[in-house]
């Protein structure tokens, strides 16, 4: 690992650049170069055919990755994955619906704060951070009240690494003709989805995860029919109104507000290098590299959140050892360049490593050794 900076001149100028550090974070994610290079195209005008195209070609490959048919679209958002979870949150269930949300950690509280903060209806079922979806709780839900229109679902938790059974609960909303949105913020790319077969109506997406663009887009898969009845429920907010940015896309094929146009090249290319590698491939991938870390880390007994069982292909969350903290251990590794996580409070002395993006068998293999020097009782 290299921790000396590198120095680019430009123009007789001369600029640091930080060398490369492992992510070991749940995004962003350490980028492949040629995701990276588009970063250097040349200026353009977000209101020009090539943009149009790009677009188009966009939101025809990210529907794809979810298993989309004619059928679906896609619609792409500038901002976080978190402004298309409030776009879609705020903009898919009507003044007379109600939203049950699933909620088994931090990113289904956020479900819960922006259906709040929206003044969405909704109903909420807690089952405790690190616990699983207890489905028949779910069906009781539904059954006891009518209103229910739509069920939100956090496929991947990324706050506790679970992986929540995204085709028992797509089966059980299905078969009581309720609509499911799906927080695949984290899942996509690195877990099976397919939003036909998993009965998903409306499913969240972003650049800079599992599908290994840049941070600063986002986006929502769903039917373009569905996309197109929006227009019948009053919007909540402005920039986030989900028909807005369809109407915009789909009719005008321009987007209804400037776009991060250089981050839409770099997922252009990522999205062509998930094809190359094909969605199973690239779980297989992360499940492979996830498998690397967590027997590195049974091995020096470090001690696991999650059953395996419930546990995702990009995210461990382990005991931080006893006789060091949490912050000198990460300061520690990040010396040496490795980044890792914490967990939030709920989950105590907890800490996450995750193996998202472009991150090799070396550099799980590196960080295992780092992890040695900086776990208690190391030869200083
Ligand atoms: C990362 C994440 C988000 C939020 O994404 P931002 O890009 O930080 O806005 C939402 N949901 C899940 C499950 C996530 O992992």
């Amino acid at each position: 690992m290299t921790s000396t900076e590198t120095r680019l001149a430009v123009d007789g100028i001369s600029i640091p650049r930080p060398a490369r550090t492992v992510l070991l974070n749940p995004g962003p994610v350490n980028v492949d170069e040629r995701v990276r290079d588009t970063l250097s195209y040349p200026d353009v005008c977000h209101r020009e055919p090539e943009v149009a195209d790009l677009m188009r070609k966009i939101r025809h490959k990210i529907a794809a990755v979810c298993g989309g048919t004619e059928e679906h679209t896609a619609v792409v958002l500038g901002g976080s994955g978190t402004a298309a979870l409030e776009a879609t949150i705020s903009s898919v269930v009507p003044e007379t619906g109600r939203l049950l949300i699933l909620d088994n950690g931090h990113y289904g509280e956020r479900v819960h704060d922006i259906a709040a903060v929206h003044g969405v209806p909704f109903q909420r079922l807690e089952f405790g951070w690190a616990n699983p979806i207890d489905l028949q709780r779910v069906v009781e839900a539904l059954e006891n009240d009518l209103s229910i229109t739509h069920v939100a679902l956090v496929h991947h938790e990324t706050s506790t690494g679970m992986l929540n059974p995204l085709l028992e609960v797509g089966e059980v909303v299905a078969s009581h003709g309720v609509s499911l949105i799906v927080d695949a913020i984290s899942s996509l790319g690195a877990e099976t989805l397919d939003i036909v077969a998993h009965h998903v109506e409306w499913c969240v997406g972003t650049a800079n995860k599992c599908l290994e663009g840049l941070p600063g887009a986002s986006f929502v898969v769903g039917r373009t029919a569905s996309f197109a009845a929006l227009r019948d429920i009053a919007p909540r907010g402005y920039y986030l109104s989900l028909s807005r940015h369809f109407e915009a896309q789909e009719y005008l094929d321009a987007p209804a507000f400037t776009p991060p146009v250089q981050i839409l090249y770099a997922l252009d290319r990522a999205l062509d290098l998930v094809a190359e590698e094909g969605v199973p491939g690239r779980c297989k991938r992360y499940a492979d590299r996830a498998a690397q870390l967590r027997e590195g880390l049974a091995a020096r007994g470090m001690r696991f959140l999650l059953e395996p069982e419930h546990r995702c292909n990009s995210v461990t969350n382990v005991q931080v050892p006893d006789g060091v903290t949490y912050t000198r251990l990460h300061d520690t590794l990040k010396a040496d360049g490795y980044i890792v996580y914490a967990c939030q409070d709920e989950l105590g002395r907890v800490f996450r490593i995750a193996n998202m993006g472009q991150v090799t068998s070396d550099d799980i293999s590196g960080f295992l050794l780092a992890l040695d020097r900086a776990l208690p009782g190391a030869a200083p």
